[in-house]
């Protein structure tokens, strides 16, 4: 495979059939494997290699809407980290929050809130929003490392996870992969009464140090409106003390 470093660098044939996105990084793989000593034929062979793989992908994942992030070149990434970091930002966040919410794609935890913007809060995202024993390790390492003191639990109206059960789920992942899952998919039928139950769960973990900011809100997809919902335990407190809900002014 070793032979001199070859002289010319002329575009291989796989240049030709190279998506154009991609051309810059075939220029790179020329250059570094001509540096290294390889013949331009052996990288002309392995570039075909690469565009070969390059349409099983794009046939795997080519329709519309499906297409694979861009990531930037690192030089197009370098200016808003040097922003960032100018800016003053560590990663225990600004505002001390912790938000759990739904990984739905029309949620933007940016919005919420009156503005969640970098270095303000902690974001835990999967599917519903809801308290799994992950969700409680982040939570954990954030309040205990992190310094956050404040979580704030959103589910959204047209949830994908209202729409299912995790029976009718669990049926059907087994009959496609031949084993049943260890996790449940936590579905729920009740915006405001999972709500509850989070908080509650929040509330009933024995690693979530500090309970004294638990909130829970329904996120109106419609509307852009937060609503909030008390815990049980909250009602309760409410009852006894006989104030209103603590809520924070002005932020919807
Ligand atoms: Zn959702």
């Amino acid at each position: 495979m070793h032979r001199p470093p070859s002289e010319h660098l002329a575009s291989p044939r796989a240049y030709d059939q190279a998506p154009a996105g991609a051309l810059d990084s075939l220029r790179t793989v020329v250059f570094r494997q001509t540096l290294r000593g390889y013949h331009i034929d052996d990288v002309d062979r392995y570039l075909e290699q690469v565009a070969v793989e390059v349409d099983a992908l794009r046939g795997r994942h080519g329709q519309a809407g499906t297409a694979l992030p861009a990531v930037p070149r690192r030089s197009a990434q370098r200016p808003a980290v040097r922003t960032r970091a100018g800016d003053g930002l560590t990663w225990a966040p600004a505002k001390g929050w912790a938000v759990v919410t739904c990984m739905d794609a029309r949620v933007d935890v940016r919005s919420l809130f009156g503005g969640v913007g970098p270095g303000d809060a902690h974001v835990i995202r999967n599917a519903g929003g809801v308290v799994t024993d992950d969700v409680i390790r982040s939570l954990s390492i954030s309040q205990r490392v992190g310094r956050t003191h404040t979580v704030l639990l959103v589910h959204h109206t047209d949830c994908s996870l209202l729409a299912i059960t995790d029976e009718e789920f669990a049926r059907d992942v087994t009959r496609e992969s031949g084993c049943r899952p260890s996790w449940t998919a936590q579905s729920f039928s009740d915006l405001d009464d999972d709500v509850r139950r989070s908080i509650d769960q929040v509330e009933a973990s024995p690693f979530i140090p500090r309970k004294d900011s638990i909130r829970g809100y329904v996120y109106d997809l419609a509307t852009g409106n937060l609503r909030q919902v008390e815990g049980k335990a909250q009602l309760a407190r409410t009852a006894r003390s006989g104030s209103g809900a603590p809520m924070w002014g002005g932020w919807w």
